[in-house]
């Protein structure tokens, strides 16, 4: 820093618009205009020894609240001193800005002259037009004489403003100035300190206080604050050290007074900000950085909305209040944060749960409510018969605890649908819940929220699927839910069963309670043993048995078809399947206790025709002639057997637009040729039970499964061995003592039976006997194939053939009594289906013929016996010729 520079008496002039140079101040300036440019260029670029000029401020014309006279009043000094001002009107030929035309420059009449610290030229491309940053530092202040053009740019004669030795010197001594000084210098000091604290910069500032003089001192702080151009203007103007010291002052003062002022109300916002303002600030921060990264995922407006959807979901005050809370914490949360995803889905779940939403209840009409019933399904006079009953109680009090409706039977017999006709006789929605399978009891109530991947229970999950709080829901399979090391899905659904409890349901997941009471509940099994007790104790079983083929071919005609066909989009006048075709397919296709597979082979049928309409625009139209039905399309759907397999989905036509669509001459009927060409080659026929039963050593049980009645047969043979029993076919406990029995009351009666020579004769002697039971993936268990089993060993040891048309069930005890067995209905109407003529039964089964459908008995020779020897003797051709003498 300069102590005193020489000043030129003709300086060139730089304008600076709208600002000031102060001495001690450096700034860069680029200079583009041709006028400054030539000047950088001619003053200090060119020459070797860098020159000084002269920076004078000037004012916009739009500044001036008046426009002056040329030498117009210049802004008063505190000294008393007087500046003027200089009005150059401009004109083309001299503008040094190359601006308007008619610019008019207000000068100030003092400046300061500057020196160039550091140069630079460069090039625009691609205009080649010249600039120059340059960068300068001001010297002293000086008042111009007189302005006029050099070239493009003004030059200016001026004289220095600045003290000389003597009278600086003497200005040192006046304890005003001495006074002000120090003033000064404190204010100074204390703003470097408050700077110094919060930019934590070094003590390079203070050095400054006390090296540089003061007078320059006061200029080089000035020109570090913003302040207005007339402030900066008067301190340029300030020529006289006191006033200039004290003008310095002011502004130092003001200026730390307006950094406490804002440190303060940065304190105050900050301790006035609460919690949640600061994260409302940072989520708002959080948005626009997502904003900028245009990742826009509105999670703000998705959690508004929940909210609302929260609001109308009509949650008990209690749950209302939990439910908050829970979104309280959610809305603290960042989405990526853990636990907001599995926070928002729990709230998503009380949101959608129908807390109060239900079905309208309106006056039960039994008689249209039968209607129902009698049109939805044929038969089942006995159930439709239950189920008006329950429902008439209802009618009577609706809150009545009656007991809940369980629907027992092989599968495709209807159960499901009798309860979802259940549902819409009372207007109620039905929802289906799926218990196969289920071991768990979170399965039921839900896995606790701590688990990662937890879920509400089947049954909330269920009633937000449904949607309201009174549905009909089917517990569908609730025979097939087991226990094990995860708990005893029975006992939540004891609780779910049981009116006293259901009120406050608690699943683990919702963690609140839920009143289940105004839900109906109708379950399903195949079997009632594997109910537990307790759970069967609660409900009222119904009992379908399997139909008879009669009555499988009245469903089928009656409702089936008509289904089916719309299910496709077809009618009666597409497709016709006449009662003898539908008897085929029932023998040849199907063998089951319910319907099905039948349904599954009629829409089998009903798929090739809807093929064959669909194309028929393009081919021949509609005949009953067979071969002139053989269509590409059809060819190559039928080719894969598997298609029967499939389920039946509805193509989303209705007949009505079909009909418009397609116009037939006559319907395609069903024969044999295509049942054959459609369901493939027959897969069961009459002649089955001979072939099986063609060797000795074979016989014919009536069994019953989950599906229902099943024929088994079983197979008996003998080898080399140590005399040793093998079994196999997946064959539970108590059928392998049963086989044990078996084996040795064979044994025993051996010599009785003319199996063996005599007594003492070792049947299996130096021989192994295998027993097994073919379909060897089913599991099989019971103590009703024990006649069978003697009845296949005694056939095995004597080379005799047991009776292909004879069938049998029957447990025997080891001294050779026959004991009852159950679900003969459904064993007879199994062998019935088998096409069986003669069944032998224990004589205590006697009673259970009456739930035999008549048409079924009249068809079959049911033959009682109370030993095991009255089964064998029905069992062979012409008796059992070994019972001489017998000892039993
Ligand atoms: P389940 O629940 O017993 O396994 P579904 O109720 O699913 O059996 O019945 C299978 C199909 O058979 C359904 O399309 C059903 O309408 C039909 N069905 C069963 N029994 C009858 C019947 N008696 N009358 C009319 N349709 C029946």
């Amino acid at each position: 820093m300069a102590e005193s520079v020489e000043l030129p008496s003709r300086l060139a002039i730089l304008p600076f618009r709208n600002k000031v140079l102060l001495p001690g101040a450096i700034i860069r300036i680029r200079c583009t205009s041709p006028s400054s440019v030539k000047l950088v260029e001619q003053e200090l670029w060119q020459r070797e020894e860098k020159g000084l000029i002269g920076i004078l401020p000037v004012r916009d014309t739009a500044e001036m609240t008046t426009v002056g006279p040329l030498l117009s009043q210049g802004v008063g000094t505190d000294s008393g001193e007087r500046s003027s001002k200089i009005q150059v009107a401009t004109s083309e030929s001299n503008k040094p800005d190359g601006k308007n035309q008619q610019e008019v420059i207000h000068w100030h009449t003092r400046g300061v002259a500057a020196r160039a610290l550091h140069l630079s030229r460069g090039v625009e491309k691609p205009s080649g037009r010249v600039t120059y940053i340059v960068v300068l530092e001001g010297l002293c202040r000086f008042s111009v004489q007189e302005l006029s053009t050099r070239g493009t740019y003004y030059t200016a004669r001026i004289s220095s403003l600045d003290m000389n030795k003597t009278e600086m010197e003497q200005v040192e001594q006046d304890p005003e100035f001495i006074a002000l000084s120090r003033q000064f210098k404190a204010t100074a000091m204390e703003l470097i300190s408050v700077l110094e604290q919060k930019q934590k910069t070094g003590g390079r500032t203070k050095v400054l206080l006390e090296t540089v003089p003061v007078h320059k001192l006061a200029d080089i702080f000035v020109a570090s604050f913003e302040i207005s151009f007339e402030e900066q203007l008067s301190m340029l103007d300030s020529v006289d050290l006191k006033v200039r010291l004290s003008k310095a002052t002011e502004l130092v003062d003001r200026h730390l007074q307006s950094i406490r002022v804002a440190e303060k109300i940065t304190q105050k916002v900050e301790g006035q900000l609460s919690k949640s303002q600061k994260e409302f600030l940072l989520r708002q921060q959080m948005r626009a950085i997502k904003e900028e990264l245009g990742d826009n995922d509105d999670d703000e407006d998705d959690v508004a909305a929940l909210e609302r959807k929260m609001q109308s979901a009509g949650m008990p005050p209690n749950i209302w209040k939990h439910a908050q809370r829970e979104l309280r914490r959610l809305k603290k949360m960042q989405p990526q944060q853990p636990g907001y995803n599995s926070s928002r889905v729990y709230l998503e779940l009380l949101a959608d749960l129908p807390w109060q939403k239900a079905s309208e209840e309106h006056e039960l009409d039994l008689r249209a409510a039968k209607e129902r019933l009698d049109s939805d399904h044929y038969g089942l006079v006995k159930v439709k018969q239950r189920i008006i009953e329950y429902l008439a109680v209802r009618k009577l009090k609706p809150d009545a605890r009656g007991p809940v409706l369980c629907f027992v039977g092989p599968p495709g017999v209807g159960k499901t649908s009798l309860a979802s006709s259940i549902a819409s006789a009372l207007g109620r929605k039905f929802v289906r819940i799926s218990l196969g399978g289920v071991k768990d009891e979170a399965d039921i109530r839900g896995h606790r929220r701590t688990y990662i991947g937890s879920m509400p229970g089947r049954l909330i999950e269920g009633l937000k699927r449904v949607g309201v709080s009174n549905p009909v829901m089917l517990l569908d399979e609730i025979d097939k839910t087991g226990s094990d090391v995860r708990g005893d899905p029975a006992s939540a659904l004891l609780e779910v069963l049981d009116p006293e409890q259901n009120k406050t349901f608690n699943d683990h997941y919702l963690n609140v309670p839920y009143d289940l009471s105004k839900v109906i509940f109708v379950a399903t099994a195949n079997r009632v043993q594997p109910i537990p007790p307790p759970l069967l104790d609660r409900m009222e079983v119904i009992e379908l048995p399997g139909y008879t083929p009669e009555e499988k071919l009245k469903i089928a005609m009656r409702h089936l078809i008509p289904r089916v066909l719309d299910q496709h989009g077809l009618s009666s006048e597409f497709l016709e399947i006449s009662e003898a075709m539908v008897k085929l397919v029932i023998q040849r296709y199907t063998r089951e206790a319910g319907v099905r597979s039948l349904e599954r082979n009629l829409a089998a049928l009903a798929r090739a025709a809807a093929v064959q309409v669909a194309e028929q625009e393009q081919t021949i139209p509609l005949s009953k002639d067979m071969h002139r039905l053989a269509s590409p399309l059809l060819d190559s759907r039928l080719a894969d057997g598997s298609e029967m397999e499939m389920e039946v989905i509805p193509m989303g036509v209705n007949n009505q637009e079909l009909s418009n669509t397609f116009r037939v001459a006559s319907p395609l009927v069903v024969d044999e040729a295509m049942l054959d060409k459609v369901l493939g080659p027959p897969r069961y026929d009459d002649k089955e039970t001979a072939e099986r039963v063609a060797t000795a050593g074979v016989s014919v049980g009536l069994v019953w499964t989950a599906f229902g009645g099943e024929v088994q047969f079983v197979e008996a043979t003998a080898m080399l061995g140590k005399g040793d029993l093998h079994l196999t076919g997946q064959l539970g406990d108590v059928i392998k003592e049963s086989a044990q029995i078996a084996l040795t009351w064979v044994r025993a009666r051996a010599a009785d039976l003319k199996l063996a020579a005599a007594e003492e004769i070792n049947l299996l002697q130096g021989r192994d006997v295998h027993i097994h039971f073919p379909a060897g993936a089913v599991p099989k268990d019971g103590p009703s194939a024990g006649v069978t089993m003697v009845t296949s060993l005694v056939s095995l040891f004597s080379q005799k053939r047991v009776r292909a048309d004879t069938a049998m069930t029957g447990e025997m005890t080891l001294r050779g009594l026959i004991l009852p067995v159950g679900g003969i209905k459904d064993k007879i109407l199994a062998a019935h289906r088998y096409g069986i003529k003669r069944v032998i039964l224990p004589e205590r089964n006697l009673k259970d013929l009456v739930e035999v459908p008549t048409a079924v008995l009249a068809s079959l020779e049911i033959l009682l016996a109370k030993r095991m020897e009255d089964v064998l003797e029905q069992a062979f051709e012409g008796g059992c010729p070994w019972r001489r003498d017998s000892k039993l």
